[in-house]
């Protein structure tokens, strides 16, 4: 591997398409040594659970969302207990999730479909997934993905950032990462990839300070700056 690492020139990211095939790939064989076991940040026993846990964690907190499913999960069980309880209760119980009336609106049109469409089962299915009301790529793809072993790529703000920086892509556009990330990787990687990415934003490239000096693929990355953190830490 260290021969690979030579020969790319890390200081432009004008890697010839092989080139960035390859580094990715060597990306994630890194990624996947530092953390072995990835898994969804999300609390959930079903994949209904599943389903309503990540509508929930639209600009919210994995860690929130779990705090608020604990007990929501023990009161409503299934499709038909979001169904017929009032919109007022369950802005409540999920109120400190943020844009709770929204969600509480998404979790009972949701609810609603799966049980007029599909007999109050979750579909194993990512078109029928992306079909449901509230229920957009990414949840789709969270739920496809963790919950029925299909292969699929959740775009979160994590590997949005990532694949921005790992110079795999440059646009803000969900839809084009993971079209980008599936040219990269192969299918075998696409669920994990999406929580490899998200560990390491979670651990070591935070956002505003990336810690690159302790990064394992610090090595492979266009925007390796050891020095921004030093810089921060002098003030
Ligand atoms: S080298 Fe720095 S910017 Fe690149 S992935 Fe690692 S922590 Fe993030």
């Amino acid at each position: 591997m260290a021969d690979l690492l030579k020969d790319w020139s890390l200081k432009t990211k004008n890697f010839m398409e092989s080139d960035v095939k390859k580094r990715a790939g060597v990306i994630f064989g890194l990624l996947q040594e530092q953390y072995p076991k990835v898994e969804p940040a999300l609390d959930y026993t079903s994949p209904f659970e599943l389903l309503i846990a990540t509508i929930l964690s639209a600009q919210c907190t994995d860690e929130r969302v779990n705090i608020v499913t604990k007990d929501l999960f023990k009161k409503y069980k299934t499709p038909q207990d979001y169904i017929k309880v009032d919109s007022e209760e369950l802005e409540q119980d999920i109120f400190s999730t943020g844009f709770y009336r929204q969600k509480a609106k998404s979790v009972k049109n949701c609810c609603t479909e799966l049980v007029e469409k599909f007999n109050g089962e979750v579909p194993a299915d990512f078109e029928k997934l992306n079909s449901l009301p509230g229920v957009g790529r990414k949840t789709a793809s969270v739920v496809a993905g963790n919950a029925f072993g299909i292969p699929a790529i959740a775009v979160d703000t994590h590997v949005k950032r990532l694949s921005n920086l790992l110079g795999f892509i440059d646009s803000k556009n969900p839809d084009k990462i993971e079209e980008r990330l599936k040219e990269l990787l192969p299918e075998s990687l696409w669920v994990d990839s999406s929580h490899l990415l998200a560990t390491h934003g979670r651990r070591i490239c935070f956002a505003r300070r990336p810690n690159c000096h302790e990064c394992v693929i610090g090595s492979l990355c266009p925007a390796f700056n050891p020095e921004k953190k030093k810089s921060k830490e002098k003030k």
